[in-house]
């Protein structure tokens, strides 16, 4: 039995909504604010859902708690923090202590529920989990410009302008109706993350630039690979290491079949004393020009960014514990001393081929007005995704006051999220972000802590100009944050007309 409601299309009697025909106008009075359909009251959607409101938008928020909840979720309130309760580091010396910072300096309510909800953790921002959801679910419910509606939504439907901000364990049915708009090969539900090594730490006097057989039609393409060069017996030691380190053990909702493309290097490895060094430890074609030959097995790093400061370990997806992959990792011949930017990893985890789908306002190329925000964009973590959110919230707010939105500079944290879902369109992949994520720093050669504070405060700066240039209230980044966010209010042209 299905019932119709006012504006919002078909309910079936057990609460799944089909979102269809919404305008952004209200069909009993055109000239009421234009509403923003959010999906998921998640980290990004619950962002996204305030900062629209705080502009003046009227948004209707669709989750599908309390009814239904994703295998990861314990509690029905808003916003949950599913696993660890840390917003991890808080110093600028990090790339994420940057973007908190830029966070709290745009206003976001993520920021400002965990400052005010904050338990002791050291260097990293950690937060009381039940009363960091139950804060933002009170702000949620409170704002009268928001109608939090207990839904699972099953289709994006039609109503524009939207945001898809349903994570990693997006429900079933709208996930097939995300894959069947975007291509089902644009729409992963798995991950494969190889890790990430900063180029300054590699050591560069044990490693050789070359392609296979030096193929490639450029010099560039030539010189595609950084290979670290194994002898037959270390790699034979290698093999025996993957075998007996510590993985991670899959979540009891984790059926994790492998794709035999992207399988993890330990189960290569458990496979057979060979299977490695025939597949991504390959060395046919690598001369070293050290010794004129190919070596016993190879592993080749990748350039992750323009610049050169970061290199992904080919081929090398896995589910060894972090610790077990510096370990193993740094027993490979020019990676003594490697920096990870990023470790490897597998995981349920639903997102789309952003650098495909997405333009850089995280709109769908082919729909205009439907936005994804959060972990399905192929960002990764808590601190990411309500980021995400307030960058979606942002764009859409700019499009309904009738201006096109400038970027972030290439500087800001912000930006390097956008670059994130921009990158590596045929091996896309998840990534926290990074300082390889931000324009290389281009300053006075300085120490790699140094260097990362100096690229933090070049950061904040322009953020502070962009602001200005996007009419967004600058902030000193004091508690009352987003405060700020409430003063952009008074800038907005909807402001008054809730
Ligand atoms: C098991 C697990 C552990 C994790 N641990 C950490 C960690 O320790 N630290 C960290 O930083 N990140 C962690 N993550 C990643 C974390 O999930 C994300 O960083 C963050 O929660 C993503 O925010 P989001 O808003 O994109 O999605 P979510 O926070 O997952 O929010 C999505 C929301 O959408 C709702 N939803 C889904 N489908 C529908 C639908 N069809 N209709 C309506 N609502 C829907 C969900 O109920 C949910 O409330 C973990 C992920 C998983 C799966």
């Amino acid at each position: 039995m299905a019932r119709a409601t006012a504006a919002f299309g078909l309910y079936s009697a057990r609460g799944v909504c089909i979102l269809r025909g919404v305008s952004t106008q209200s069909a009993s009075n055109p000239n009421s604010p234009p509403v923003v359909t959010v999906i998921g009251a998640g980290l990004a959607g619950s962002e996204a859902a305030l900062q629209l409101a705080s502009r003046g938008h009227r948004v209707r928020l669709v989750e599908q708690k309390p009814m239904a909840r994703t295998p990861a979720q314990s509690s029905d309130a808003l916003c949950e923090l599913v696993c660890s309760n840390s917003l991890r580091g808080a110093s600028l010396m990090n790339a994420v202590g940057l973007l908190k910072e830029e966070m709290r300096r745009l206003g976001s309510f993520v920021i400002r529920a965990a400052e005010q909800t904050k338990v002791p953790a050291g260097g990293a921002l950690a937060v009381d989990r039940e009363r960091f959801s139950a804060l933002m679910t009170e702000w949620l419910r409170a704002e009268p410009r928001i109608e939090v509606v207990s839904e699972a939504a099953t289709e994006i439907g039609d109503a524009r302008p939207i945001i898809v901000a349903t994570g990693p364990l997006t429900a079933e049915r709208l996930a097939a109706d995300i894959a069947r708009r975007v291509g089902a090969e644009q729409l992963a539900y798995y991950d494969a993350i190889a890790p990430i090594v900063s180029a300054e730490s590699i050591d560069w006097s044990k490693v050789f630039v070359a392609s296979r057989y030096d193929k490639g039609e450029s010099e560039r393409d030539q010189r595609a690979y950084v290979n670290c060069p194994l002898t037959k017996e270390q790699y034979a030691q290698f093999v025996q290491e993957l075998r007996s380190a510590t993985k991670v053990a899959p979540k009891a909702f984790e059926d994790v079949r492998y794709f035999e493309g992207c399988l993890p290097i330990e189960v290569m490895a458990e496979r057979g004393d060979r299977t490695l060094s025939f597949g991504p430890m390959k060395p046919v074609g690598l001369t070293d020009p050290k010794t004129g030959r190919w070596p016993g097995a190879v592993v080749q790093l990748r350039q992750e960014d323009e610049a050169g400061t970061a290199y992904n370990l080919v081929g090398f997806q896995t589910r060894m514990t972090w610790g077990e992959q510096a370990r193993i990792f740094r027993t490979i011949p020019g990676l003594e001393s490697a920096e990870f930017l990023r470790y490897g990893a597998i995981h349920r985890n639903t997102f789309i081929n952003a650098p495909r789908c997405l333009d850089e306002t995280f709109q769908l190329r082919q729909a205009p007005g439907v936005y994804f925000a959060g972990q399905i964009t192929g960002t990764e973590g808590y601190v990411e995704s309500a980021a995400g959110g307030w960058l979606a919230a942002h764009f859409i707010s700019r499009r309904l006051a009738g201006a096109e939105p400038e970027l972030p500079p290439l500087t800001t944290a912000h930006r390097g999220l956008i670059v994130q879902t921009q990158r590596n369109p045929d091996d896309y992949q998840p990534s926290n972000i990074t300082f390889a994520h931000l324009a290389p720093w281009d300053g006075a050669r300085l120490q790699k802590r140094a260097k990362y504070e100096a690229m933090s405060h070049r950061a904040l700066d322009d953020l502070q100009q962009w602001q200005r240039r996007e009419g967004l209230a600058a902030s000193a980044g004091g508690p009352d944050g987003p405060a700020d966010a409430h003063a952009n209010r008074a800038m907005m042209p909807s402001a008054n007309s809730h």
